[in-house]
């Protein structure tokens, strides 16, 4: 199977990826895809509808239910849950924490499979996410595994949350866990695909990376 220009970005929360990812798909010209928001959009709704997501007698039901979308709004996907755009709620950090915890349901990632395919169909994208060259996308032509030290990826989060009011400690235990849960869990887990490069930004900044990134692509 061919994939049009697809490249994946995959990698621990906190290394830069959505930035990064951002601007090399600007560069590129083609959209930019962020898969962890389709996984916070189902927290996001388990959350308001109050869904027991352990019981998977419960969470079938609820996931066939679920209405996610990508709009196309001034060329760039917009995330929408039944036509409503979502965006400004899950990005909180109990949301990131369910959205980790029910990410590592086979239900869930099931679910979310066909919305990821659909949209790499009829468009060149740079997807963003923990299984892009893995499982989504494993023949994509170019992937990229992107990390940093974790105590620099936490300083990372702390610093764009310091209004949220929560201690460097505790953003960088959470990170601990979602690494430990991402890493860990049977299905798809955060691993690097073995085709992919390994970018490692404890000490690049943004543009040093999509710069790595796109003298890379030129070569392949
Ligand atoms: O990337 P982001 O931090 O927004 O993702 C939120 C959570 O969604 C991650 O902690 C991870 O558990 C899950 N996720 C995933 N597979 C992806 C993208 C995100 O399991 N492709």
């Amino acid at each position: 199977m061919t994939h049009r220009r697809i490249v994946t970005i995959d990698g621990p929360a906190g290394a830069g990826k959505t930035t990064v990812s951002k601007a090399l798909a600007r560069e590129l010209g083609c959209v930019y895809v962020d898969t962890g928001a389709l996984y916070r959009a189902v927290a996001y709704e388990i959350q308001c509808r109050e869904i027991d997501w352990q019981n998977s007698a419960l969470l079938e039901p609820f996931l066939d239910g679920l209405d996610l979308d990508f709009v196309m709004e001034d060329k760039e996907p917009v995330l929408t849950s039944s036509g409503r755009d979502i965006s400004a709620y899950i990005r909180t950090h109990e949301i990131s924490m369910l959205a980790s915890a029910t990410s590592a349901v086979s239900q869930v990632r099931k679910a979310l499979l066909g919305i990821q395919k659909s949209i790499a169909k009829d468009r060149d994208a740079v997807f963003e996410g923990r299984d892009m060259g893995t499982a989504v996308f494993p023949n994509a032509p170019y992937k990229f595994f992107l990390t940093a030290d974790v105590n620099v990826r936490a300083r990372r989060r702390f610093e764009e949350s310091s209004a949220s009011g929560i201690s460097f400690e505790k953003i960088l235990e959470d990170m601990v866990k979602r690494d430990a849960d991402d890493t860990q869990r049977t299905v798809s887990p955060l691993k690097q695909a073995p085709d992919a490069i390994l970018i490692d930004a404890t000490k690049l900044d943004v543009s040093q990376v999509v710069e790595k990134m796109k003298s890379i692509i030129k070569v392949l």
